[in-house]
């Protein structure tokens, strides 16, 4: 074993940039200098190339062009989703296991007095149904009179960053049929089919670098029936939802990742269901391990796995040394290690919640390289366990 060579297996953190996804974007800031807003022929032309990208994301998306709203990235576009859609709101309900980008906001507008009702998930991690509150008199929910259901707000992501774990995002359309809902798809986009309108979602998150584009920017999907606020003020751009001059070379980015992750979609899900088989199979040779989340029907390319008797802050780091790139849920703080909150949802016990290890593959990453980290985990699992 070369000790040195690393093996990236944190691909829900961020993917590298593919080269044709830079090339693009490089080919575009070579020949183009307009501001798109500009009225001149060098702004109508980068006018273009945007309202192309715009295009190209609604069609992967199952959206029309005139949803997409380019964003920073994901945290932006779940805040602008999220505070946006509260005008008029009494009651938001989210699920756990949200990713804090997702979460923090619907906490901002409880102490905003907007009543907040968790919604619970079982072991596998998915949303239960019996915990939606009563959305409307006479509604789905614990009894009591209900709200409103236009005056409530749904906060379910799509997948899991995590675990992996798919939510069932239409059928809980079905439950509050007319209640403003907000998704964050952002692990799903570019790894499962999503079709916006199908989910019929008011707003949906993403964003490029989870899928083989830039770092940088997002998309906020909103559709045209629902009523967005703004948060920044001071431009027209965008419809006046995200006002300020739109990055054209990193549309070019997140269009062309995003067409060629919808593209591939099959052959890269199949050969990342290949690796993870690969990565279990050699894994379970050397140690064994317990699998979180919903191993049959979620991400294939996220595995989250506990080593009973090992702390994950310990094994992490000693798989840092070793050469692998992972993660683990948990946060440090104030010097101590907080549990994820995803695997606490899931009422995970606890030997499990203090060993879990999260490795998400990609497409990119070699057989060699999977069964190498396999057997570097296996052994630093073993010896620590020793
Ligand atoms: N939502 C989920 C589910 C995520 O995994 C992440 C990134 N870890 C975000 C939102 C935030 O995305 P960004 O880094 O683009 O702001």
């Amino acid at each position: 074993m070369n000790p040195v060579s690393r093996i990236y297996l944190d691909n829900n953190s961020t993917t590298p940039l593919l080269p044709a996804v830079g090339e693009a974007m490089q080919q575009y800031a070579q020949s183009t200098v307009g501001n798109p807003a500009s009225a001149h022929r060098s702004g109508a032309a980068a006018r273009r190339v945007l309202d192309e990208c715009r295009a190209t994301v609604a069609k992967c998306l199952g959206a029309f062009p005139d949803e997409v709203i380019f964003t920073s990235g994901a945290t932006e576009a779940n805040n602008l989703a999220i505070f946006g859609l509260s005008k008029g709101v009494s009651d938001i309900a989210v699920s756990r296991i949200e990713h804090p980008s997702a979460l923090e906001p619907c906490l901002q507008l409880e102490k905003q007095g907007i009543r907040l009702h968790s919604l619970e998930v079982d072991e596998l991690g998915h949303v239960k149904e019996a915990s939606l509150p009563p959305l409307s008199p006479g509604g789905r929910g614990a009894g009591g009179e209900g709200v409103q259901s236009q005056q409530s707000l749904l906060v379910v992501q799509l997948a899991n960053h995590e675990t992996g774990t798919v939510q069932d995002i239409a059928r809980l359309r079905q439950l509050a049929p007319t209640s403003r809902f907000h998704t964050d798809a952002t692990q799903a986009v570019g790894k499962i089919s999503v079709h916006f309108h199908q989910l019929g979602v008011s707003t949906l998150a993403c964003s490029a670098h989870k899928f083989f584009g830039p770092p940088g920017i997002g998309v906020l999907l909103v559709n045209r029936c629902a009523r967005l606020e703004p948060r920044t003020f001071g431009g027209h751009q965008q419809a006046g939802y995200r006002p300020g001059t739109e990055p054209v070379m990193l549309a070019v980015g997140v269009a062309k990742a995003l067409e060629l992750a919808c593209s591939e979609m099959n052959e890269r899900h199949t050969r990342c269901q290949m690796l993870r088989q690969l990565f279990l199979d050699t894994l379970g040779a050397t140690t064994p391990f317990i699998i979180n989340g919903d191993s049959a029907n979620g991400l294939v390319h996220t595995l989250n796995l506990s080593f009973l008797g090992c702390p994950s802050d310990v094994l992490f780091i000693r798989l840092d040394l070793a050469g692998v790139d992972c993660s683990t849920g948990s946060a440090c703080s104030s010097g101590s290690m907080l549990a994820s909150p995803v695997l606490l949802a899931m009422r995970v016990d606890d030997a499990r919640l203090k060993s879990a290890m999260r490795f998400s593959l990609s497409h990119l990453v070699s057989e060699e390289q999977v069964m190498e980290a396999a057997l570097r985990v296996g052994q630093e699992v073993n010896q620590l366990r020793r």
